[in-house]
């Protein structure tokens, strides 16, 4: 990345930067990542565990409630600021909340998500993709963000199976 984008929690126990830019962001509307944080969505950039340096502090795993497999959301000991999360036990791959950058509107997001429980008095861009439920990865992310995506899970070249992605993510209730 051309600037350094560092982020880090309210007390500043937590300081980290990311070394390289963001695989894709989310901006889930979802009615878990409500609760979680209190707000109307949250915005998630995905990035591999290793671009994201610590520069202070260590976050802690703290594990959340969810339907759809293991969700840990990494806080900072001291002020509980959620810094980023574990989706599905992906230890190479974070979720980190854009807005704890120390500059949040660096990040837009590439794609709407679980819009089903989007607030109503929030319009959302034209221009950006969104989604009632989860998406297929594979036709939306840029090629080299997949190719990204498959060296950090482990996997040989080829296309990423969109299922693994959603899997992830998705959560179902029904
Ligand atoms: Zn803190
Ligand atoms: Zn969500």
């Amino acid at each position: 990345m051309a600037k350094k984008v560092t982020g880090r929690c309210a007390c500043g126990s937590i300081r980290y930067q990311l070394l390289d830019k963001p695989m894709f962001v989310h901006c889930c509307h979802c009615d878990d990542c409500q609760r979680l944080t209190g707000s109307a969505f949250v915005l998630n950039a995905i990035i591999e565990t290793q671009a994201v340096k610590l520069l202070r502090g260590t976050p802690v795993a703290v594990p959340v409630p969810r339907e759809n497999g293991p969700h840990d959301i990494y806080r900072c000991p001291t002020c509980q600021t959620a810094i980023w999360s574990d989706y599905g036990n992906k230890p190479n791959i974070r979720f980190v909340r854009v807005g704890t950058l120390d500059k949040p509107g660096a990040l837009k997001p590439d794609v709407h998500i679980y819009t089903r429980w989007k607030v109503k008095w929030l319009t959302l861009p034209k221009r950006t993709p969104s989604f009632r439920d989860y998406y297929n990865t594979s036709k939306l992310w840029p090629k080299n963000s997949l190719k990204r995506l498959n060296a950090a899970l482990g996997r040989k070249g080829g296309s990423a199976s969109p299922k693994t992605m959603a899997k992830t993510i998705r959560r179902r209730r029904r």
